[in-house]
């Protein structure tokens, strides 16, 4: 039986093309068009947004993206056995998916898209921290994508949304809030995937603010928190002696008492105290 969309199901998309699921490319397949279709709407309207897609794979969620009205998907795939099923829906929905294969890590593909643009992946577990610390750093901020709209682990989801005090707020929670808005938009137990991986999956969904949600500058603010959050078992004024001989000083002026811990800080006491490094 075919798809609504009228390509093959997936299931045997993968025994067509034996697309036996790698471990060391991380692949867990979405084989629920339902699901992916989901997904996709969790980043809202895409009708006139280009998409980058991560890791296509069979293209499960490529699917959902493009049923769902994507203006253009940009897929970029690693493993070039999955390339002939991702031009069989390519050859589907004409001049709306293109496919790159290659290392998204080594990519550079905004030469191939326009604004403005959403990022959309179930991400390769290996390479999905790295990539998201990317889109999140560059140096002049507004950055070029919109949103994003990401599966994660669930215990790396709960990372970047965590608030002070938890045991899962740090340097993906801060680097994250300070310049957007992210919240768990969806929570994936492991038979959701083929094969299940061992743990739990999260979809989060993070929209980019116009400006950072308090001023700081970037590379002061990261080595702040690189440095908080290394040992954050650690008093501050401990853990951060090395920013500064005065760094009691830096502290108290931001609002933080040199006795507490990183785990303990808002986003906005460590924006303050970066601050007060940056301007000695
Ligand atoms: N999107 C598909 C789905 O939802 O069923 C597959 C998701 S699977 C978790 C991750 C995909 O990323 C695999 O297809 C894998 O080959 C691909 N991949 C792994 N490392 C990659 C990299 N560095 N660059 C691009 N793709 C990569």
């Amino acid at each position: 039986m075919s798809a609504l969309d009228g390509l093959p199901p997936l299931r045997d998309v993968i025994a067509t093309h034996e697309l036996r699921a790698k471990k060391n490319l991380g692949q867990n397949f979405l084989l629920d068009l339902n699901l992916t279709a989901r997904i996709a709407r969790i980043a809202g309207d895409l009708s006139k947004t280009d998409v980058i897609e991560v890791g296509p794979g069979p293209g499960g969620l490529t699917r959902g993206l493009l049923a769902e009205g994507a203006r253009k998907v940009l897929a970029i795939e690693k493993d070039s056995r999955c390339l002939p099923a991702l031009a069989q829906i390519a050859a589907h929905y004409p001049g709306r998916l293109e496919v790159l294969e290659g290392d998204a890590l080594k990519i550079d593909p905004l030469e191939y898209l326009e604004q403005p643009i959403a990022i959309c992946a179930n991400l390769p577990y290996n390479v999905g921290t790295e990539l998201l610390i990317r889109w999140l750093t560059p140096e002049d901020w507004p950055p070029f994508w919109s949103s994003l709209t990401l599966m994660f682990q669930k215990e790396v989801a709960e990372r970047i949304t965590a608030q002070p005090g938890s045991k899962a707020y740090g340097r993906l929670a801060i680097l994250t809030q300070w310049r957007a808005d992210a919240r768990i938009a969806l929570t994936l137990p492991p038979e959701a995937f083929t094969p299940p991986p061992k743990v739990s999956s999260a979809v989060v969904h993070l929209t980019a603010l116009p400006e950072p949600r308090f001023p700081a500058d970037l590379k002061t603010l990261e080595r702040v928190v690189a440095a908080a959050f290394n040992q954050r078992r650690k008093m501050l004024r401990a853990s951060l002696k090395g920013l500064s001989p005065q760094i009691e000083e830096h502290l108290t002026a931001a609002g933080i008492a040199p006795t507490d811990r990183a785990e303990q800080i808002p986003l906005e006491n460590f924006c303050a105290l970066a601050r007060s490094l940056k301007s000695a």
